[in-house]
């Protein structure tokens, strides 16, 4: 049986390209960019140049973007960064990914208000609940573009609008959007957006954080000054130089491989609704990313379902989790509101790249002999 990786929102494999580009700068080109030698120079034009293939494919400008070790980093930096006193108002939407709501729960407990944007029942950021929720004395407002678990593309670009009006910075965690659909920090109105590497085929360890020119922050990381004076330590070349060449591979071709995976996408729909169960689609009706779907079956525990996946050889992952007999749901289910019965069965399936219609066929398949086996 072949392996089926269907869990690409959590991690992608590294592409052979970007493992390539990396190899030369653990062996050969190993230099500090600090350094004034040629060791140190080549890393130095090699971190430069990352910088300007993250920056073309968000549309934005090389010194607009700093590289950090992860989408959590980027967005912590971005939360505390914006609250050095401890005060005023930030407005997080309910679905953001923990990253986002851990350090605003911080800095509730430190004196910030903090507002949470409710979403719509298919899990939409809801504008109308933004515009009561972005106050005059909100400095910072953080919603992300595409839900990790639904999928959902959210209305970014209506929502950095409100911000503005009141003179509140807009940060966008773009973690799962980069890569897979266009992404343009001007048209969003971002003014501060997170990218994560392992989500487009560079490896774990690199992030990035666009910062829209004339916005300022507290590094988060005091030292050296690399970065500019904003992210100190020693820049982690290869795995820069990873970011940047999985940022050119996607600018040859988001357009195409987005249109690919919705292909993917609908025969695994029209596979599942096929089987004659109980079926709810999460956030159908919202725009969605195109390599992701988020599907409840009532009568089934995403548990049950995952340990028969792991004998299928598939990897996928779950909108609940067990604790004995008792499970919990996702932040997300509970936010859209979705029924017990629906969100307890919930899995998500993820695919990518190298994912064929063969595989959606094949995972179809296998997930029927998987219902039929532990059904109700
Ligand atoms: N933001 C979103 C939307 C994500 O999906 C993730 C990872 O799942 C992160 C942030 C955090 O990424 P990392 O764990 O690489 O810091």
């Amino acid at each position: 049986m072949r392996p089926l990786y269907f869990d690409h929102n959590a991690t992608t494999p590294v592409a052979p390209r970007v493992l390539a580009a990396m190899r030369p700068y653990f062996e050969a080109h190993f230099g500090n960019p600090g350094s004034a030698h040629i060791w140190g120079l080549r890393a130095k034009k090699a971190v430069d140049e990352a910088r300007e293939q993250t920056a073309a494919l968000i549309k934005a400008r090389p010194e607009e973007i700093v590289f950090t070790g992860c989408a959590t980093e980027s967005n912590n930096t971005v939360l505390f960064g914006h609250f050095p006193d401890r005060a005023g108002h930030l407005a997080v939407s309910a679905v953001e990914h923990p990253s986002v709501l851990a350090p605003a729960r911080a800095l509730a407990a430190s004196g910030v208000e903090v507002s949470h944007i409710p979403v719509t029942p298919n899990g939409l950021v809801d504008p109308a609940e933004a515009a009561r929720r972005i106050l005059p004395q909100t400095r910072l407002v953080s919603v992300m573009l595409a839900q990790n678990e639904t999928g959902v593309i959210q209305p970014v670009a209506e929502i950095a609008e409100m911000a503005h009006a009141v003179g509140a910075a807009m940060h966008v965690d773009a973690s799962q959007a980069v890569g897979k659909i266009v992404v343009d920090v001007a048209g969003l109105g971002a003014d501060f957006l997170t990218v994560a590497g392992h989500k487009l085929y560079a490896p774990k360890g690199v992030g990035a954080l666009f910062m829209r020119r004339g916005m300022d922050l507290p590094p988060y990381l005091l030292g050296g000054g690399q970065e500019g004076g904003r992210r100190s330590g020693t820049e982690n070349v290869a795995l820069i130089v990873g970011l940047g060449e999985a940022c050119a591979m996607a600018m040859e071709d988001v357009a195409v491989e987005e249109a690919r995976q919705r292909k993917i996408g609908a025969a695994i729909e029209a596979g599942l609704s096929g089987l004659g169960l109980a079926m709810r689609i999460h956030g159908q009706g919202a725009p969605r990313l195109p390599n992701t779907l988020f599907v409840g079956f009532s009568g089934f525990r995403a548990a049950d379902i995952l340990s028969e996946c792991v004998i299928e050889e598939i990897g996928c992952g779950a909108g609940a989790a067990c604790h004995g007999a008792d499970t919990t749901v996702s932040h997300v289910l509970t936010a859209m509101g979705v029924p017990r019965e629906f969100a307890e069965g919930t899995i998500r399936l993820s695919w990518g790249r190298s994912t064929t219609l063969d595989d959606a066929a094949e995972l179809v398949a296998r997930l029927k002999n998987i219902m039929r086996r532990i059904g109700p």
